[in-house]
């Protein structure tokens, strides 16, 4: 049901003063006031008409509101939910719901709308051990400066830019979408509110020129892959003197030649002879902090994992570092000469002759083979 105009449901015309309004509301409450028409459906409605009324033009900013928008204007079923994400409300709207809605920035008096600038994200490619240890790097990045030829106005020279008669300079307009009055950014001059007539040649119209800047950046010690770094304000500018974006710089960790990262730990294959596996003894390992050496016990079996405490990474938010775990893969020897082959013959006779005892898991194996097959 289409709502009756504030007005005249008073019947009164658009100007009236505070005086009129409240002597007309004073009549008509007394005419349709329920105490006077019991059981009245009809008197109980045009009371409640009138009452809204009354106070919706009694109150200066919705007043306001509806005078410039309608019934969209002041009441909070219209225009509002969904549809507030971007560009905020404009005007007595933004009184009203631009601290709720404000996902794009607030209003500053009556000019056009005011945009944060846009996020920015630089990825940056590091080594495994920097991440571990941290290090301190430059990168370049866009910038942008005033245009020096038309003072940031993006209008020619000698020209200036005019006020958008689409939106009336407050680059946002309202559309009218079956019930909902929406507001969106003006499709003319893109929420600036100005459209200028003579682009500067300089800058193309956009007021500020792109350049490039250098910016240190200090990576923490145990940043992982994926992390972002935020530069604050070194993002886009503002459009209309809004505050600029961030810039976030995402880390991404290049592939190591030994070490794989798991959060804090660290994993590498650590290839041994199977002779060094047999006999156990000591061997070096590499962690990111030079090398250690420790002792593999005799009958390392291949698969085996050797933990080294405290030999991963120190996350960011960590209090600790984590682990090293070096996996055994016992090497089968290859490219024998006859000499060693018949060394190798002999052990094979020799380990048969003291039976099972020598491959426990040989002979486990066995056992279930032959299950199997019973
Ligand atoms: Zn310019
Ligand atoms: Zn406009």
């Amino acid at each position: 049901m289409a709502k009756r105009d504030f007005y005249e449901i008073l019947g009164l015309a658009k100007n009236a003063s505070e005086e009129e309004i409240k002597k007309a509301y004073r009549k008509l409450a007394m005419k349709y006031h329920p105490d006077r028409n019991p059981d009245n459906k009809e008197a109980e409605e045009k009371f409640k008409e009138v009452k809204e009324a009354y106070e919706m033009l009694t109150n200066p900013e919705k007043r306001e509101a509806y005078d410039r928008y309608g019934h969209a204007g002041v009441d909070p079923n219209m225009g509002g939910g969904g549809f507030g994400g971007a560009g905020g409300f404009g005007d007595a709207f933004g009184d009203i719901f631009g601290d709720i809605f404000g996902g794009g920035g607030g209003r500053r008096g009556g000019g056009p709308q005011v945009y944060r600038g846009a996020d920015l994200r630089y990825n940056l490619e590091i080594t495994l051990e920097q991440a571990a240890h941290g290090f301190d790097t430059t990168i370049r990045v866009p910038a942008w400066d005033k245009c020096d030829s038309c003072h940031g106005s993006g209008a020619k020279p000698g020209t200036s830019p005019v006020t958008c008669s689409t939106c009336g300079g407050h680059g946002q307009v309202r559309m009218q979408q079956g019930f909902f009055s929406i507001q969106q950014t003006c499709p003319k001059c893109h929420g600036t509110g100005k459209i200028i007539p003579e682009p500067c040649p300089t800058c193309s119209g956009a007021g500020r020129i792109k350049r490039n800047k250098t910016l240190e950046v200090k990576i923490p010690a145990g940043i992982d892959n994926g992390m972002r770094i935020r530069s604050s304000g070194n993002g886009e500018p503002g459009t209309n003197g809004g505050p600029p974006g961030d810039l976030y710089v995402e880390i991404h960790i290049k592939a190591h030649a030994v070490f794989q990262r798991e959060g804090d730990d660290l994993h590498c294959e650590m290839p041994i002879s199977f002779a060094k596996a047999a006999l156990g003894g000591e061997i070096e390992v590499p962690t990111l902090s030079g090398k250690v050496s420790f002792t593999v016990p005799e009958g390392t079996q291949s698969g085996k994992t050797f933990r080294l405490k405290g030999k991963g990474v120190k996350g960011v938010r960590s209090g600790y570092p984590g682990d090293l775990f070096c996996h055994v893969a016992v090497e089968t020897p290859v490219k024998l000469t006859d000499k060693q082959k018949e060394l190798l013959r002999e052990f094979e006779r020799a380990t048969t002759e003291g039976g099972s005892k020598h491959s426990p898991q040989s002979k486990t194996w066995m056992d279930k083979v032959k299950d199997f097959f019973e």
